[in-house]
């Protein structure tokens, strides 16, 4: 396993994402957000740079296809608080965007603002993170993470400086934050931002995402537990009722297509017009091709990077 990898959820038939690579400058995530699914795999921890990132990222860059976009980061978010002293992600875009690779950059946080000169410069799309317009809530939920009307004005920043982006309105819980009119504005207002694209998807329960769920919202454990586990058990990814997932989602892409923007859903398994119209679901495809650069030119791999 390298620094770039390419992305496979779990080869889940769920995810309609295009062919992409994957990096993470951090692991851990200090947003520490409740329902966040990679503590599953690596525990609740604060982001730390990933261990000798720079030297092994070099050497992945030899065996990368640069038409494949990077999506930074899935796992943990690239710009947590720790980037203000570390710089890693800027380090890292650094090294990618002058060799014309295509970066779509995923986030929470206000923090990257820091870099929009590179993306101004370089082929870069923003998928922004907001999944609820109320702060308060955001704060119990994404406890860590910038608020989100702190979001929104860099999302208006963003916008003045030319960079296209997507807004990731993830996950959609039952009881917290599936309100229609509030999930109908947040979209109005992400899309007179100048948001091209959403992407949205339901909360997928795992046991320990979901036991810290229910320590902050004793309160919602009854109602959960007869969603997510009628059946007793607690675990694996628990998926809410299919007619409860397309009530909540068409929510979004409706509003979206009458706004006339793209949208999608995200490891729901929902391909049909109502649920996913746009050239991909994650928002790579915002990604412009501002910059090409020799390396780029002149790779002829195709799939060098599985060889
Ligand atoms: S920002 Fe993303 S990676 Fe970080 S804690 Fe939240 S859900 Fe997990």
């Amino acid at each position: 396993m390298g620094i770039i990898n390419l992305f496979d959820p779990w080869k889940s038939k769920l995810c309609t994402c295009p062919r992409k690579y994957t990096i993470n400058p951090y692991t851990g995530c200090s947003h520490m957000c409740l329902y966040c699914y990679t503590t599953s795999y690596i525990g609740l921890r604060k982001s730390a740079p990933k261990k000798d990132i720079i030297k092994r990222l070099k050497k992945d860059l030899e065996r990368c296809d640069p038409r494949i976009p990077i999506d930074m980061s899935l796992s943990s978010d690239p710009y947590p608080p720790e980037e203000k002293k570390y710089r890693i992600t800027r380090k890292v875009l650094e090294l990618l965007l002058p060799k014309g690779f295509k970066v779509q950059v995923t986030t929470k946080s206000t923090l990257i603002l820091l870099d929009l000169d590179l993306f101004q410069k370089y082929n870069v799309a923003v998928s922004m993170t907001i999944t609820t317009l109320d702060d308060n809530l955001a704060r119990k939920i994404e406890s860590f993470a910038p608020v989100p009307t702190e979001r929104l004005k860099a999302l208006e920043e963003i916008f003045k400086a030319g960079v296209p982006f997507s807004v990731r309105i993830d996950p959609i819980i039952p009881y917290l934050n599936d309100d229609k009119e509030e999930l109908k504005e947040l979209v109005r207002e992400v899309v007179s931002i100048g948001a091209k694209h959403i992407v949205t998807s339901t909360y997928k329960a795992r046991p320990d995402n979901f036991k810290r769920m229910v320590e902050k919202f004793p309160e919602l454990e009854h109602k959960w537990r007869k969603l997510y586990y009628p059946k007793g058990r607690v675990r694996g990814y628990a998926y809410l009722p299919i007619d409860l997932r397309k009530r909540l989602l068409s929510i979004i892409t409706s509003e979206a297509k009458k706004l006339g923007v793209s949208y999608a859903t995200c490891r729901e398994g929902l391909i049909t017009k109502e649920f996913f119209n746009a050239k991909s679901c994650d928002g790579t495809h915002l990604i412009p091709e501002r910059f090409s650069s020799k390396f780029r030119k002149t790779i002829t791999l195709t799939d060098k990077f599985e060889k």
